[in-house]
């Protein structure tokens, strides 16, 4: 089914006046990730991770990633040295210590990794020249409060950006309405899109102003990524793709060619009229990006940014001993594992494994 509809995708594409957009630039882009991702495994190339990647890239291209720089959900790191066109980057962090494991095995663009909740960043305030998140605060408990920390760790003349969700990422996937309007499915339906996604709080562009003027940034811009046309197509396949299984095999040489014809076709004209198909039909994620308020005053820049470092528990100063991180107030020990300081009590019940298996 999924190959039988790219195919169809491929013979209709040209007769389509939406899709002869001049669109050299995205497809070339869409070649250098293609090429970049041949060691990904077959899960990797899909339409949803090449336009969003691509998108960001092109989002990111205009960011200024000032030193020290933290980068927030990292993942496996694997389309950073992509989408930030190697700039490179301090800190990159993550939640999962394994996905950190596996991003210092795949030259991820960072100076040093560092497992932590992104709702609680165990650095001082005002540390970090440019703070960013690669479509990942969606994927908090609570987004809001992830982006008041990302800000208060942001030095003042710093920037801070990041993508988010819009609520038609729930509503508005082609799978999941066909599911709802047979009916009988509703409970199918919601527990899928669940399964990806954490119920939250969707924020229109005036209430990210807002959440960032109140945590000191200005010239706050929201801006549209991702239309409704290019969201519903990419969700189409990553969901088909999620059902079915499809893809759990290495693809074949045909299924390749026809994917990166689709890629072409398709993805590259509606990606290269993105901002323009935005504001007509509505858009999937928002780019958000500012300044924080007041006069470049670098605390951390000359120290090593490790140095600023304090307890995710308490927030007082750690010491390094004996491989170990200790915090100066409430003797909490944090591990460091593969040279990856883990400074997040969510892995208090497995600290001293964790501790004895580093010794
Ligand atoms: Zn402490």
């Amino acid at each position: 089914m999924f190959d039988s509809f790219c195919a169809l995708c491929n013979r209709l594409a040209p007769e389509e006046d939406d899709l002869q957009a001049d669109c050299e630039n995205e497809r070339e882009l869409i070649a250098q990730l293609y090429k970049d991702s041949k060691n990904c495994g077959p899960f990797f190339v899909t339409p949803l991770i090449v336009a969003t990647r691509v998108r960001a890239r092109i989002n990111y291209a205009k960011m200024n990633i000032a030193e020290p720089s933290l980068e927030i959900g990292i993942g496996t790191g694997l389309t950073a040295r992509f989408i930030l066109s190697d700039r490179h980057v301090n800190i990159g962090s993550d939640l999962f210590i394994h996905d950190l494991v596996e991003a210092k095995g795949n030259g991820a663009p960072y100076g040093g990794l560092m497992a932590f909740d992104m709702m609680n960043i165990p650095f001082l305030n005002n540390t970090f020249g440019s703070v960013f998140s690669i479509h990942s605060i969606y994927h908090a408990e609570d987004k809001i409060t992830a982006i008041r920390e990302m800000a208060r760790v942001c030095s003042p003349g710093g920037t801070l950006c990041f993508d988010d969700v819009s609520s038609n990422v729930v509503s508005e996937r082609p799978f999941v309405l066909a599911l709802n309007d047979l009916r009988v499915f509703p409970k199918s339906a919601n527990d899928f899109v669940r399964s990806i996604l954490k119920p939250q709080r969707y924020l229109e562009p005036d209430e990210y102003r807002e959440i960032l003027r109140d945590c000191g940034c200005d010239d706050v811009e929201v801006i549209p990524s991702i239309s409704l046309p290019l969201l519903k197509i990419i969700y189409f396949f990553y969901d088909l793709q999620r059902f079915f299984e499809v893809y759990s095999v290495l693809p074949s040489e045909r299924r390749a060619k026809s994917l990166k014809q689709f890629l072409d076709c398709v993805i590259a004209p509606l990606l290269a009229r993105d901002r323009e198909l935005c504001e007509k039909e509505g858009a999937g994620f928002w780019f958000v990006h500012g300044t924080k308020r007041g006069h470049p005053d670098l605390e951390g820049a000359s120290a090593d940014v490790i140095e600023r470092a304090v307890c995710p528990a308490c927030r007082s100063r750690l010491v390094f001993v004996a491989g170990i991180f200790h915090c100066t107030s409430c003797a909490t020990k944090f591990p460091v594992v593969n040279g990856i300081p883990i400074l997040s009590t969510a892995y208090f019940p497995s600290f001293n494994e964790l501790i004895e298996k580093g010794h």
